[in-house]
């Protein structure tokens, strides 16, 4: 059978050092995973961990990030990204990594105004997290190249100014814990990558800034806002 139209493009990450491509099935995003970020967005750090997801083609590694439409607050969050090459159900913690392909930078851009209201009406949070663009990435570091991604400093600067700074070691929930909390609830996949949170720091950007996210280890993420 023909398809009736043309399927949309698969949504792919380049891979650094690799003419191969990263094929992305889905995106999950972890809520509030640094202790500091959790209180400055009024939460609890004693909380489980909790999860929302993007859509694959809101990934993108071009460098511009299209300021988008029905907001006046959309907010940056710097976050290491976690890429699978396999997956499963009910994956223990201690067998997490043979999971891992690699690791990239990324920014979960958050129409933060869209979030609140969500949050005070107990909405979901799509229209806040999950629209076009709202993941800028990098290419993936395989993960035999990556010395310590448990630790190591992740920033993120607006036109020179630090704005976020913080350490992958003051997750509330290490990438093995994420990756054992989120096969307990669904099937993860080789192709599924995991936005894994963001320290403190969190806020507005608008047209023209330029943004520079950086994780140890992983590289630096250019983004600018047209
Ligand atoms: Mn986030």
């Amino acid at each position: 059978m023909a398809y009736a139209f043309p399927p949309a493009p698969q949504p792919t990450l380049p891979i650094k050092g690799s003419d191969q491509l990263f094929p992305v099935h889905r995106v999950y995003c972890v809520g509030r995973n640094y202790a500091e970020h959790t209180r400055e967005m009024g939460g609890d750090t004693k909380d489980p961990p909790f999860f929302f997801q993007k859509n694959a083609d809101n990934v993108v590694t071009d460098g511009r990030f299209p300021y988008p439409p029905a907001t006046q607050n959309v907010h940056f969050e710097i976050e290491l990204v976690v890429a699978l090459k396999s997956g499963g159900t009910n994956i223990k913690a201690a067998d997490a990594a043979k999971h891992i392909f690699g690791y990239a930078v990324g920014i979960d851009m958050t129409r933060r105004d869209l979030q609140d209201v969500a949050k005070k009406l107990a909405r979901p949070w799509e229209v806040a997290k999950a629209f076009e663009s709202s993941a800028p990435c990098t290419a993936l570091v395989p993960a035999q190249q990556v010395e310590s991604p448990a630790k190591g400093a992740i920033w993120l600067e607006v036109n020179g100014v630090r704005k976020q700074s913080g350490d992958l070691a003051q997750m509330i929930w290490d990438v093995p814990h994420q990756i054992a909390f989120l096969s307990s609830l669904f099937e993860l996949r080789a192709g599924d990558l995991i936005f894994t949170g963001t320290p403190a720091g969190v806020s507005a950007i608008k047209r023209g800034d330029k943004l520079k996210g950086h994780v140890d280890g992983i590289g630096d993420l250019d983004v600018t806002v047209v």
